[in-house]
């Protein structure tokens, strides 16, 4: 395995799970399973042992591997240099379990419904660009901006009514804005994440022949985690395109006053994405669009930028989530953290978060107290008060 010369650097301290300050526990699976076994470190000793022949390849070591949610605090806050090849150690450790066709049936029919039909929802490409219907968007054929939507974006409804949002913000601000609908492919980040590197680099390949072929030079993308395969993973593949997330988008347009907004008196709370905030240090753009609707007050839950918790997400595990949606899973624990500050609003910036998280919130009985929004269809509401 690559790699195979760190695993045993961990000393196990334990700083990984933690938040900066070392107040909270940080870490989804080992908030879930309070064992070591469950945090970065543990993760790292578990691999010695399995390159070492201590420990077998098993049904229960392959769980924990894809418990990870790939949320990165652990990367952010581990104190040695190798620090930067966590992620990818574990990737590489994931990669050793998809080659021996040993990973949890989750993740199996998550990867077979890519394979089989270009998304884990398993549902035919033709449904890719119904969101869009019945708006002003047209398919892409040459316009300034290619807005790339993803499979949750496509297929799911809360990342159908976010697609909606941001798709009828960017053209009202004069953007030229162009959708690839049924020719639009999983971007792969996760696939990636889950050890799967050959239907990954199959994807990229496909994308980045599809984006030069029709003419692609900027993206937009609405999901963070299609942004970092296409900034940091397409690249190495030939595919160099430019590439914003839309609350970049927003941020610019606004401070350019393409977007008029009108006061909206609302209190609103923001979650970090961790493929926006910790994998991209994108921190600042988000609150930006916030901050800039008259009116509006935006208070930090305790943890974030990159402290915050992860929505439990990350890592294809909004589909293959092994620990489920319990009372202690991060993504419940993030919905009473919001709900904690006094917000009305959770404003979100990733589909996946907002799945992830609306249920949680729902799961605790917080309907009532607390919305999850996206920061595009808060915008929305915003100019037409
Ligand atoms: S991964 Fe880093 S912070 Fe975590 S236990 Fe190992 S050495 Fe310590
Ligand atoms: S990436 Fe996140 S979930 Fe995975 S081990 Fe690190 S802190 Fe835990």
């Amino acid at each position: 395995m690559e790699f195979e010369e760190i695993v045993h650097r961990c000393f196990r301290c334990g700083y990984c799970k933690f938040t900066e300050d070392y107040h909270d526990f940080n870490c989804p699976p080992y908030l879930k399973f309070g064992l070591d076994t469950y945090a970065a470190g543990g993760r790292m000793w578990l691999i010695n042992a399995w390159l070492n022949h201590g420990i077998e390849t098993s049904k229960h070591y392959a769980e924990i591997l894809y418990l990870c949610n790939t949320c990165g605090n652990c990367k952010e806050h581990c104190v040695f240099t190798f620090k930067e090849d966590l992620l990818n150690i574990f990737e590489a450790a994931k990669a050793e379990l998809v080659e021996k066709g040993l990973v949890p049936p989750a993740v199996k029919d998550y990867l077979q419904g890519i394979l089989v039909n270009g998304n884990p929802y398993k549902e035919p490409q033709h449904k890719r660009g119904r969101w869009a219907e019945g708006t002003d968007i047209q398919p892409f054929s040459g316009q300034e901006f290619l807005f790339y939507v993803g499979d949750v974006g496509s297929y799911d409804e809360p990342g159908k009514k976010m697609a909606g949002s941001v798709g009828t913000i960017l053209p009202k601000a004069g953007l030229s804005i162009g959708i690839l609908g049924s020719k639009e492919k999983c971007d792969g980040n996760d696939v990636k994440a889950l050890g799967e590197t050959g239907l990954f680099a199959k994807l990229a390949e496909e994308n980045i022949r599809l984006f030069k072929e029709i003419g692609v030079k900027k993206i937009i993308t609405l999901d963070p985690h299609a942004y970092n395969a296409f900034t940091k993973e397409y690249p190495k593949l030939g595919g160099k395109f430019k590439v914003w997330h839309y609350t970049q988008v927003l941020a610019m347009l606004i401070k350019g006053k393409k977007i008029p907004l009108p006061g909206y008196k609302v209190k609103v709370t923001y979650h970090d994405p961790c493929y926006l905030g910790r994998h991209n240090a994108i921190y600042n753009d988000p609150r930006e669009v916030l901050r800039s609707i008259p009116g509006l007050i935006l208070v930090e839950m305790n943890r974030n930028r990159k402290n915050s918790l992860c929505c439990g997400g990350g890592g294809g595990n909004f589909m293959t989530d092994v620990s489920g949606l319990g009372k202690d899973s991060s993504s419940r624990i993030r919905a009473r953290e919001a709900s904690e500050t006094g917000a009305e609003f959770l404003a979100v910036a990733c589909p996946i978060c907002y799945k992830m998280l609306d249920e949680a919130v729902k799961e605790e009985g917080l309907e009532e107290k607390i919305k999850v929004k996206d920061i595009a269809e808060i915008v929305n509401q915003a100019i037409l008060r």
